[in-house]
């Protein structure tokens, strides 16, 4: 993916997704339907600001298509010379799930930076998944004003106001975030997954943590049937090995790589461990707590924030789930 500044030659494209978006009830402050010159017109009107330097207009690119765009708004009031606005962050229909958005967010963010901002806001329609896509973009949720705006397709609808101050240390201060790491982890906890399943015929769940220095300091999978414990899943597993290796019951700076999103129970078990970051790759939409189902892992009513990414080998860890039910049934 290629994120840059839009320009006029992006007019159509750009106007494009906008009406896309409209017609798909995406709350970007328009009625359906769009006209094609109104949408020009905004998107005039908005690249000429942008190049008065009082906002920022990004587009995404994959394959020389537009996939995305994004507006950062630095123009504020003299008393608010420190913030900037996130706004009509919009993602093409046929590119959704691919990170355009976290991409085109985490961009102007960047952005937001290299002009001196210390407070980023946004507001975005209350809808589902929405809130859990801001909170692991690091976005604290200020609260709900109802009936604030009409969707494009009619009928009032929420807004929830969100902020984040650049001002914080990063969450990957504490716990870098390196994406060939990763993967390599996430790789080593598929491996615990499919020892679940071949030797203990257990669900394949698999879950690794690695300490702030890179060493493992837990493992574990799923053995729940075999230890007739019903706690214990691949990460309670884990981190009651890495408690016993760290001689802690928090797990300070520690990462946990899991195979299948967190319940409710391990969330809560994250939380308190005070594990900074959860990478997990396929999601539950049973009884997923990051979001899926509940948002026990990334609420922020915690007084112990956890860093919460998800999605990586996601399809690997599907597979094998699948393949396991498959061939019990
Ligand atoms: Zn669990």
């Amino acid at each position: 993916m290629h994120i840059a500044p839009a320009t006029e030659a992006d007019l159509d494209a750009l106007s494009a997704l906008l009406i896309e978006t409209i017609a798909g009830n995406g709350s970007v402050g328009f009625m359906h339907p769009l006209a094609e010159e109104d949408a020009r017109a905004f998107w005039s009107q908005a690249l000429a600001s942008a190049s008065h330097g009082e906002r920022v207009v990004l587009g995404a690119w994959r394959d020389d298509r537009l996939v995305g765009t994004g507006t950062l708004v630095l123009a504020m009031a003299p008393s608010q010379p420190h913030r900037a606005e996130l706004t009509k962050v919009m993602t093409a229909h046929a590119a959704r799930g691919e990170g355009v958005g976290a991409a085109l967010i985490d961009a102007l963010e960047q952005s937001a930076r290299s002009h001196g901002k210390s407070l980023l806001t946004l507001d975005a329609a209350v809808i589902e998944g929405a809130t859990t896509f801001y909170r692991r973009l690091g976005f604290h949720s200020a609260g709900d004003i109802p009936n604030y705006a009409y969707k494009p397709l009619g009928g009032l609808g929420a807004t929830r106001v969100f902020w984040k101050s650049l001002d914080e240390p990063a969450a990957d201060a504490l716990s870098p975030r390196d994406a060939q790491a990763d993967e390599r982890w996430m790789r080593r906890a598929l491996a615990l997954a499919e020892r679940a399943a071949s030797e203990n015929g257990e669900i394949p769940v698999g879950a690794i943590i690695v300490s702030l220095d890179g060493d493992v300091v837990g493992e574990g999978w799923n053995l729940n049937i075999g230890e007739h414990d019903p706690s214990a899943h691949a990460e309670i597993v884990a981190m009651r090995r890495a408690g016993q290796t760290l001689g802690n019951h928090r797990l300070v700076g520690c990462t946990l790589y899991v195979t299948l999103e967190p319940c409710v129970m391990c969330a809560g078990a994250l939380v308190h461990a005070r594990i900074a970051r959860v990478v997990y790759a396929a999601s539950d939409p049973k009884t997923g707590a990051a979001g899926s189902v509940f948002d026990t892992l990334v609420s922020d009513r915690h007084n112990h924030r956890i860093t919460v990414e998800g999605g990586l080998l996601a399809s690997e860890a599907g597979t094998m789930l699948r393949e396991f039910f498959r061939s019990r049934r």
